[in-house]
């Protein structure tokens, strides 16, 4: 400061120069009371202002007293000294002194600050100090700033302290952690080590030979557990969970619980998936456990009342939408309670589950039996037809024979016993119907049942129980059919390409009360019933006889055989090849005058019993025939290992065989397939010369159809072999 500033000068410059400060300075007196500070301290912390000038320093910041901070003002006071409490904040923050700490308003978080002295200086007016001068800094922005980061750094550290721990955790627990790459199949990219307690796999393997998670799902249940992962995916669901079955290491089947996380790039792509599997099988087997206590009978293990409610629920509405008809038969047995009361509860519980055995044999793997009291059975027939009273036809039918199972004796317990059942029957589902309803109606039919002489079965409304009469009435007509001698057999010639009358097709007609029943009608009831094996018999028989009586003619036409259409329920018939044989022999005709024509459904139905059966009766000369070929599932592996003589090409595909591009394909197809396998090809519902024509161009040898004759009786075959001279032909 120059000498020729004033000191009134000099004094306001050093009040001004104080005040620009940017730092506090505070001036202690060598009792330490605070005797001044500078504005910058003002503003910063009015508390030291009006602290002024009693107050000792110390009694403000009590806190210090222990300090280096109080130590370096000792020092300045008795020693004078200067003392540089500390120039390395950034090294250590805090190593060397006390920060001075002053919170100005009540919100803590906010307004705690933290002052740093730096300078703390004796200013001695003679030798001896008088005064302390302590200059500080606010730090708080940067002490925050430390502690945050040092905080964060610490939160990181336990963070991954703790994941380091959980991972040991896991991996030691029962939970298999895996990384599944996120690629077709899945291929894994980390496996814990205790996959192999787990599942006897060796996680190095899966690893080192890049092994696909889909690999160990069972086959049954990759598609469930693909479609569970798309459905989460597509919806953005990034955690889910679900359970599947997988096989072992050791070929076991183990039920998992599957928690997937999906992994996800910063573009929001999938990268990985993540998650841990545990071992549910236990769990599983409880469950069934529990489930079969709940839902089954623990005497014949059908299904209880519980679970019949639950599926015939599921039944309802399945048939709703596919708009079938279904069959419930409430079933009780008419003595039981007699049998119980006398021979004992055991010999009566060893009757039921004998019962619930032929039950469960007679009905379909679709159908659903159970029990839901003492005696007291019910079955669910599903999806019998699309219409109600074939449906109800159809129940009839299943109730009538498990009527006639369930009534054979029983042998238990040395006991031979007899007991028959009454059945209520209930076709739904109808408008407005629910399963208690359905339950209550069969009941009500199975008392009228009951009513009506017991042994019985009544459908609940009107309409069924007139349908099924009617087709019992059918049933029973047909029975009668055969000694009452109402079939008769009309017969269609089969004609070469040369002209000649070769064969014809015996076929059959029902004449009730002077009015014809078309096949169409009443074979199915005689197919389902059994009455076919009568009814073809006699077929055979009579169109044997016919032959031979043609034969003994001499007519001018002879006919060389006579074809004649086997069901397949008569082919299965175990006396068949028994019956053929002593058929012919009785007629006196040769086995080769007969042609057996069978369809492609009797060999479907069992190709290995068909194969056996026809080559015996190729064996003894019998001509074999494939009817209506081309609309079932021929398939030419079994055709060429089938002993035939001829392919009977469809009618369906004749008709439009000169015409229809398709149509003709097909059948130009099968005439040189046929040739190939040394067949030959008859087309049968000829109706127009041009049809004909053009099958005969195509390499067909024998015709059949409206176009030469339709189907006559045999007396009319006469006189048509008779007048035949071949030109419609030409
Ligand atoms: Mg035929």
């Amino acid at each position: 400061m120059s000498a020729y500033t004033s000191f009134l000068e000099q004094t306001e410059l050093i009040e001004k120069l104080l005040i620009s400060l940017n730092s506090g300075l505070i001036l202690l007196d060598k009792d330490e009371n605070v005797i001044f500070v500078n504005k910058w301290v003002i503003d910063s912390c009015p508390e030291i202002d009006s602290a002024i000038p009693q107050q000792k320093f110390l009694d403000i910041f009590p806190e210090l007293k222990s300090g280096r901070v109080y130590e370096a003002i000792v020092n300045a006071g008795i020693n004078g000294f200067p003392s540089i409490v500390s120039n390395a904040l950034n090294r250590h923050p805090f190593p060397f002194y006390n920060p001075i700490k002053l919170i100005k308003s009540n919100d803590l978080q906010k307004s705690e600050r933290i002052f740093q002295a730096i300078h703390i200086v004796p200013i001695g007016l003679s030798r001896q100090s008088n005064y302390c001068a302590i200059f500080i800094n606010d730090v708080s922005p940067s002490v925050m700033r430390e502690d945050a980061l040092k905080k964060q750094v610490e939160k990181k550290q336990l963070a991954v302290r703790e994941l380091d721990q959980q991972k040991k955790l896991f991996e030691a627990g029962p939970s298999v952690v895996f990384k599944l790459d996120y690629r077709d199949g899945y291929p894994v990219e980390y496996v814990s080590p205790n996959l192999y307690e787990q599942f006897f796999y060796h996680a190095e393997d899966i690893i080192d030979n890049n092994f696909h998670f889909m690999d160990f799902i069972h086959a049954d249940d990759v598609r469930g557990y693909q479609d569970h992962i798309l459905v989460n995916i597509e919806t953005d669901v990034d955690h889910f969970e679900q359970e599947y079955r997988i096989i072992d290491g050791q070929g076991g089947i183990r039920w998992v619980n599957d928690f997937t996380t999906v992994i996800r790039k910063e573009d929001g792509q999938i990268s990985y998936f993540h998650g841990y599997l545990i071992d549910v099988s236990e769990h599983k087997l409880i469950e069934k456990q529990i489930k079969k206590q709940a839902f089954y009978d623990s005497l014949t293990s059908l299904p209880n009342r519980r679970m019949l409610t639950e599926r015939l629920n599921q039944d309802i509405s399945r048939a709703r939408r596919h708009k079938f008809y279904n069959a419930l038969l409430f079933m009780d047995l008419d003595n039981f309670k007699y049998i119980n009361d006398s021979l004992g509860h055991g010999v009566g519980d060893e009757l039921l589950v004998e019962v619930a055995k032929r039950i469960t044999d007679r009905i379909r793997l679709e159908d659903m039996a159970a029990r839901i009291g003492g005696d007291e059975f019910v079955i669910v027939l599903s999806e019998l037809d699309k219409d109600m009273e074939q449906a109800a036809v159809k129940g009839q039918i299943i109730a009538d024979s498990l009527r006639a199972k369930l009534s054979a004796s029983y042998s238990i317990r040395g006991n031979e016993l007899h007991t028959s059942p009454s059945i209520g029957v209930v076709i739904f589902p109808r408008p407005g119907d629910e399963s208690q309803k359905i339950i209550q109606n069969a009941d009500t039919a199975m008392y009228h049942a009951k009513a009506a002489g017991r042994n019985d079965v009544r459908f609940f409304t009107e309409e069924m129980q007139l349908a099924a009469d009617n087709r019992l009435h059918l049933e029973k007509n047909l029975r009668m059919a055969v000694t009452n001698q109402e079939l008769c057999l009309v017969y269609q010639p089969q004609v070469a390409k040369g002209g000649e009358v070769l064969a014809c097709e015996s076929l059959v007609r029902w004449i009730k009360d002077n009015k014809i029943i078309s096949p169409a009608d009443f074979i199915p009831v005689a197919e389902e019933t059994g009455i076919i094996i009568d009814i073809g018999e006699w077929v055979v028989q009579e169109s044997c006889r016919q032959f031979k009586a043609w034969q003994q003619l001499h007519l001018k036409n002879a006919i060389q055989h006579i074809a004649v259409n086997i069901s397949p329920k008569q082919f299965r018939d175990s006396n068949f090849i028994q019956f053929v044989e002593n058929t012919l022999r009785y007629h006196q005709m040769e086995p080769s005058e007969l042609e057996l024509e069978i369809t492609e459904g009797i060999v479907i139905a069992d190709v290995e019993d068909t194969i056996e059966k026809m080559k015996q009766l190729k064996a003894m000369g019998v001509r074999l025939a494939m009817d209506d070929f081309g609309t079932g599932y021929s398939s030419l592996s079994y055709l060429k290992n089938l002993p035939l003589d001829v392919l009977k090409i469809d009618q369906s595909f004749i008709r439009d065989a000169s015409k229809d591009p398709n149509d003709k394909a097909i059948v130009s197809t099968i005439i040189s397939m046929a040739k190939h396998l040394k067949m030959v090809t008859v087309a049968e519902g000829i109706e127009e010369k041009s049809v004909l024509n053009h099958l005969s161009r195509e390499g067909c040898s024998i015709f059949q159809g409206y176009y030469i004759s339709k189907p006559i009786t045999g007396e009319e075959f006469s006189n048509f072999l008779k007048s035949w001279d071949g030109s419609l032909l030409f």
